[in-house]
């Protein structure tokens, strides 16, 4: 999820590495750290917070001309010193920096303790070091020991290896997790990000899924897992650091909700049994039958969040057959709510220091209610500061605007709410199987959907001078149409607001004309029909509409001119679907509109005041 950097070569490499994690410091991260390989020993220099810090640690010349660099962002385990990365076996003799997650890492800890290796830190990476030091027992050989060790690891991983034993290479890998290699003359360097490199060489080899490098001063040799040998050609890039440091995306925003089949892959990686039609979390392992038991959820949020503890609500009603208030976090603090015996409280948040959440999940505490978190950021004071919790793995969100942190959101509810209907007994096993089954096929239909990003570009154009927009859903599209409105409000500065369909009809219908388009999300669920009539309402006081559906049937062709398919899901998982081309509609409304996507006027992206 954060930053490469390697190099081998002839240069002071500690001030390549600390001048190649600069230039991914745009990513954001938690810590940092390097080591570097002189005289046949490593020496590893790390620390929490900025690359700055790591700078001044390893201040002055130094005589290594071989390293590895790393900026962190923490999935496993607080972001500190010691779980920073790189990470190193028992003998101190071979260092990694990892990208992703490692998805069965206890059992391999397990394992690596029996055998009797020492860990230090709470990460997943660190079995692979040990892991690593295992095979290289029995093999003497860097790169078989890379090898042989990923063959017995499930999960993500861009990641890099060197070993004091074999100065004069490093070992490389990836799977899900990118990686490049950067060719210089007598030096070469690995890393993460175009940007990390680009200063040193702009002739780079991409590293593909499933693939291993063993790379030299003069040398880069390339194979797959299973030790076949490729070839492949060096490619020169041409695009400036600023196109690299946004995916060659126009802005984060839009990088960020093109990752949304990756992040909400991310969410559910290892936490899906699919025998048992069940989720497993981690983080929720000592209170499952606590949370299965509970009386009423009471979920505190703001903003996005709060969308999708709406979201959680209609889910978990349905399902899970467990009574839930979704509470303003800011609202709840003030007004002495009442908590009662077998009420458990639930706090989302992306940033994890949203103070209004915070205040609000202390509160709770106060009258001595159980408290878990939803959290994006590891570490953060509301994953310290609640009972347990899950985090929803989507990376570094960049854009003040949320889009990816959301459907990771209701993602892990999802989840949840699997977990305890299942436990509860309130869906049968095959009930279970299916949602897991449908699960697995969402970053897919995701994917359908950004293929019509032109689509919506276009329908951006046609309506970007509107001054008012109506966002109606129903069911648990309700609170989609909420996020909708919310998100051109927050990025074009247009005004809209959402509604239940139905409740158009009691008092918005009065501001329908022709300058007032509506955007629907009627997807072809019980309420399909109703939604046609409330269309039907706008369309003849010549209101506009634009209708994210499912297939678009004959009655809703002829009442709308412009309609979004989106793929069919079950109607829980459709929120993750439908509220995407809503995200792309704002984006392009406000790109058109000139406005500052990324940073929108009047907004931060953690919001720490009340
Ligand atoms: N899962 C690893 C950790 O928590 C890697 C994090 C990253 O991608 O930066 O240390």
């Amino acid at each position: 999820m954060c930053g490469i950097v390697g190099y081998i070569g002839d240069k002071d490499a500690c001030e390549i590495l600390v001048e190649g994690l600069k230039r991914l410091e745009y990513r954001g991260y938690d810590s940092a750290g390097v080591a570097l390989l002189a005289d046949s020993r490593i020496d590893v220099m790390k620390t929490p917070g900025k690359v700055a810090r790591l700078e001044k640690m390893v201040s002055g010349p130094r005589p290594a001309k071989v390293g590895i660099g790393h900026t962190r962002w923490a999935t496993h385990g607080e972001p500190n010193t010691v779980n920073a990365h790189p990470h190193t076996d028992c003998t101190g003799k071979i260092a990694i920096i990892h990208n992703g997650i490692i998805e069965n890492h206890s059992a391999l800890k397990t394992k690596l303790i029996s055998l009797g290796h020492k860990f230090r830190s709470q990460t997943d990476t660190e079995v692979i070091a040990h892991l690593i030091e295992e095979f290289y027992s029995r093999t003497s050989n860097l790169e078989v020991a890379v090898r042989l060790a990923l063959k017995d690891v499930d999960g993500t991983f861009g990641l890099v290896v060197m070993s004091a034993s074999e100065p004069d290479i490093l070992v490389a890998a990836r799977r899900g997790s990118p990686l490049l290699i950067g060719l210089g003359d007598s030096e070469n360097l690995i890393a993460s990000d175009a940007s990390a490199l680009i200063r040193h060489t702009r002739d780079v080899i991409y590293l593909h899924d499933n693939e291993i490098a063993v790379i030299s001063r003069k040398n880069v040799s390339l194979k797959n897992l299973d030790d076949e040998a490729i070839e492949r050609e060096a490619e020169h890039l041409t695009f400036d650091l600023e196109q690299i440091e946004k995916g060659g995306f126009d802005h984060f925003m839009l990088k960020e909700i093109n990752e949304q089949p990756e992040t909400v892959l991310n969410a559910f990686r290892g936490r899906l049994i699919d025998d048992e039609g069940i989720s497993k979390m981690g983080g929720l392992r000592d209170v499952e039958d606590k949370i299965a038991n509970a009386k009423r959820f009471v979920i505190l949020a703001c903003g996005t969040s709060w969308h999708a503890a709406l979201v959680g609500k209609y889910i978990l009603e349905q399902y899970a057959k467990i009574p839930v208030e979704v509470d303003y976090a800011s609202e709840f603090r003030y007004r002495n709510p009442v908590l009662l015996d077998g009420d458990i409280v639930w706090a989302i948040s992306q940033s994890g220091e949203t103070l209004d959440t915070l205040a609000a999940l202390r509160e709770a505490r106060g009258k001595g209610a159980p408290v878990y978190g939803i959290v994006n950021v590891v570490g953060s004071t509301i994953a310290r500061e609640t009972d347990a919790g899950v985090y929803i793995h989507a990376g570094p969100e960049i854009g003040v605007a949320s889009t990816k942190a959301f459907t990771s959101q209701l993602a892990v509810l999802n989840l949840i709410n699997l977990l305890v209907a299942r436990k509860r007994k309130t869906i049968s096993l095959e009930q279970g199987r299916e949602i897991v089954a449908e699960m697995h096929r969402l970053p897919e239909k995701i994917q359908k959907i950004l293929d019509q990003t032109d689509q919506i570009e276009a329908i951006a154009e046609e309506f970007k001078e509107s001054r008012n927009f109506l966002y109606l859903g129903r069911g648990v599209n309700f609170p989609v149409a909420l996020e909708g409105a919310l998100k051109l409000k927050e990025i074009s500065y247009i005004h809209a607001e959402g509604y239940p369909a139905a409740e158009m009809k009691h008092g918005p219908i009065a501001l329908i004309d022709e300058n007032m388009p509506a955007v629907f999300i009627a997807l072809g669920d019980s309420t399909y029909d109703k939604i046609l009539s409330n269309i039907q309402e706008v369309r003849a006081r010549k209101g506009n509409v634009i209708v994210i559906a499912n297939e678009a049937d004959g009655r809703l062709r002829e009442l709308a001119k412009h309609i979004i398919e989106i793929p069919k899901t079950l109607d829980i998982l459709s929120p993750i679907l439908s509220v995407i081309p809503l995200q792309l509609l704002s984006y392009y409304m406000a790109v058109k509109r000139g406005c500052n996507v990324d940073q929108p006027r009047n907004l931060a992206k953690s919001v720490t005041v009340e």
